[in-house]
């Protein structure tokens, strides 16, 4: 670790934030945070309307925008409450390569708020293919997943939403269930497969380049 890196470190852990930042966060919770590996909470139905969840899920759809994400769930952002938030946008999608959009199943889903969600499966063929996750950041692993899963829960409104998901929407789906359970893609991945993202510009720079834990 450079003397600036280790500086800079020091200097969070020294801030006249710390302690201060009270979650739901507007950062993105990583591996490691116990969080992380928490059950969640049911939500009490009566309780959704509240600020109090009001704000989570606000918070995590700010989330998701600001890391250009396409879920994420209530732990993420320090939150042990089962909520998550799905979407991919056209405008995401169409930065693929039409092989992967075609190979990997991907469609536009609208913004989709999940509270108290359950998980059936639809089609029980598993399908493998690379993810990662914001809370593993800069990693990739092979996962496999079910084709076709069926979402029910309650929306921002507390009313009762049900949507089918396949292809790569039903993965997303079941990344996001499994972060309400404390599981990540890692412990499902083909190890072997695990990698740094971006390993190869370690070698262009010489190893020197930083990983940063926000977007921006
Ligand atoms: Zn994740």
């Amino acid at each position: 670790m450079g003397i600036i890196r280790k500086a800079l470190n020091l200097y969070a852990r020294m801030s006249p934030t710390r302690g201060k930042i009270k979650p739901p966060y507007r950062h993105v919770t990583q591996i490691g945070d116990p969080r992380l590996r928490k059950i969640c909470d049911e939500v009490p139905l009566n309780k959704i309307k509240t600020p109090e969840i009001q704000k989570v899920i606000d918070q995590l759809v700010l989330v998701l925008n600001r890391y250009g994400s396409v879920g994420m769930s209530a732990p993420q952002v320090g939150i042990n409450e089962r909520i998550f938030v799905m979407r991919h946008t056209a405008q995401q999608i169409n930065r693929e390569p039409v092989e992967v959009i075609n190979n990997r199943g991907m469609y536009e889903v609208p913004l989709s708020i999940y509270v108290n969600p359950k998980l059936k499966i639809v089609d029980y063929q598993k399908v493998i293919h690379t993810e990662s996750c914001e809370s593993v950041r800069a990693f990739s692993g092979d996962v496999p997943r079910y084709k076709e899963v069926e979402i029910t829960g309650y929306n921002k409104d507390g009313e009762p939403v049900s949507q089918i998901y396949r292809g790569w929407p039903a993965r997303i789906a079941q990344h996001e269930m499994d972060h309400l359970d404390g599981k990540l893609y890692i412990d499902i991945m083909d190890r072997r497969t695990f990698q740094c993202v971006c390993w190869e510009e370690v070698n262009i720079s010489n190893g020197k380049i930083a990983i940063p834990f926000t977007p921006e």
